[in-house]
């Protein structure tokens, strides 16, 4: 058995019932394996040991009363997974399914994806088993609080910096900042996804989908030598990063004419009617079903795996983790897809990314392609530590040279490692080596 595969046997062992934790381990080792052949060192200072071992794990009860005066107990958490090139950067979650694997899964998935930015942030990733779903404002608000009680202690601007994630949007952040504030008597950027009037940054909305669109904006100039222009694009999704997402193809002269949402997917051969999209899920919250009455041309079908089905030369994952398979990737394959961009974390099985990579489809992975968000949480944090606002044009620039970075760097990574264009190498290779480096320039602790 290999050194890697052996450390692997130790994670399993030592962190029981953290199946998540365990496959993105074992997920990101497959690329170490190539980067490690060209530096032992690593091996000798038990660099990969250090990584996997979570730098600090906070757990801690919150108690809190709701509108009927019952008392409910929640558990909350904050994994400070590494801080090797910058302060824990990373989300908070607010869901009932959230265990210690879930999160300490997705701080260690955050080490990488926020090196790849080139802003200097660690790993983090926090939240509880509390669910804001049913909640009133207030009861949302008293847990909020609860939870800052006890979070404000281990975080702060060059410490650890959460900022939103599921179940924790914008009314969230404002409760949990306005604690954090009265607590610690100080207005500072301790938190991103504020609200633009105190703190926030322009273009945090549209981030994730903007910058998804143009890491692969990049990918069609460098490899396939063209742009967005007339390109036929499907999406799957239709909330934040797909909304955006589809922004950003139309205003770069291409054409979505697919999306879908978790009961099904529309498709529109005359364009995708963007306005009409965001009435019926930002501000209705309703299904696709409704475009089609509005929009009598396109056609809607209820499964929802049907937007793979359309013939596309993009193809944009931004729904959830594992929603595409094996059998989209051959419809997409068979239908010239040039490449395929994840906007969502994990939303394409191991099975079909291989198929992808096989038949020489660009497949950009979530940790390079989603990075976009959490680039410009980084923007925010900056502009607090200069007491300034940007304009949205300036953060937009910003985040585009961020994304083209972003590919440029794991292009060049795939290349050195001798996997030319296989960008789920190069990413998380990439990822890897600038917190490595700092790792052995810090010593041993
Ligand atoms: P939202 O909740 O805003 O939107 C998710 C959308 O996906 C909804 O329209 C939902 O449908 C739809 N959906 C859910 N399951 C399926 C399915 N199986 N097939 C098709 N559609 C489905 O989430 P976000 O847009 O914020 O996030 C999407 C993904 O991107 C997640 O994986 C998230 O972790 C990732 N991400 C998000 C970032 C951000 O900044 N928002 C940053 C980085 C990653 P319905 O409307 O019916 O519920």
């Amino acid at each position: 058995m290999g050194y890697l595969d052996q450390l692997y046997q130790k994670v399993v062992e030592k962190n029981y019932g953290e199946e998540e934790f365990h496959q993105a381990v074992k997920e990101i080792f497959e690329s170490l394996e190539i980067a490690l052949a060209y530096h032992p060192e690593f091996e000798r200072t038990k660099l990969i040991e250090r990584l996997v071992e979570p730098e600090r794990v906070v757990m801690f009860r919150v108690p809190w009363v709701d509108d009927k005066g019952e008392i409910h107990v929640n558990r909350g958490f904050r994994i400070e997974f590494s801080s090797a090139i910058g302060p824990y950067k990373g989300g908070l979650r607010f869901h009932p399914t959230v265990k210690l694997g879930t999160l300490k899964f997705l701080a260690f998935e955050q080490i990488f994806k926020n090196s790849l930015t080139g802003i200097p942030m660690g790993g983090g990733k926090g939240g509880s088993d509390f669910d804001p779903k049913g909640k009133s404002d207030m009861e949302v608000m008293r847990f909020c609080q609860a939870f800052m009680q006890e979070l404000w202690r281990h975080i702060g601007p060059y410490t650890d910096v959460p900022a939103g994630d599921i179940g924790v949007g914008g009314r969230e952040i404002g409760f949990l900042y306005g604690m954090y504030k009265k607590l610690a008597n100080e207005f500072t950027g301790t938190l991103t996804g504020k609200g633009i009037n105190w703190g926030g940054s322009w273009v945090r909305k549209e981030a994730t989908g903007y910058g998804l669109v143009y890491i692969v904006e990049r990918y069609l100039e460098d490899v396939r030598k063209t742009s967005f222009k007339d390109k036929i694009v499907a999406i799957s999704g239709a909330g934040n990063v797909a909304i955006y997402a589809t922004e950003k193809v139309h205003q770069l002269g291409g054409k979505v004419i697919a999306m879908s949402d978790s009961r099904g997917c529309i498709i529109d051969k005359d364009g995708i009617d963007l306005d009409l999209v965001k009435e019926i899920k930002e501000v209705k919250r309703g299904s696709l079903r409704e475009y089609v009455e509005k929009r009598p041309s396109a056609e809607y079908s209820e499964n929802r795996q049907d937007v793979w089905k359309v013939k596309c030369d993009v193809a944009l994952p931004c729904a959830t983790q594992n929603e595409v398979f094996i059998e989209d990737a051959k419809e997409l394959v068979k239908n010239g897809c040039l490449v395929v961009g994840e906007g969502a974390n994990m939303p394409t099985t191991l099975e079909a990314t291989k198929y992808f990579i096989e038949n020489g489809v660009g497949f950009l992975p979530g940790k390079a392609a989603n990075a976009g968000g959490v680039a410009v949480s980084g923007l925010e944090m900056a502009q607090n530590a200069y007491f300034t606002q940007w304009t949205f044009d300036e953060v937009d620039k910003k985040l585009q040279g961020i994304m083209h970075n972003i590919y440029n760097s794991i292009s060049e990574t795939a290349k050195k490692y001798g996997v030319e264009g296989n960008y789920v190498h190069g990413a998380n290779i990439a990822g890897f080596m600038k917190v490595a480096n700092a790792m052995m320039d810090q010593g041993i602790v």
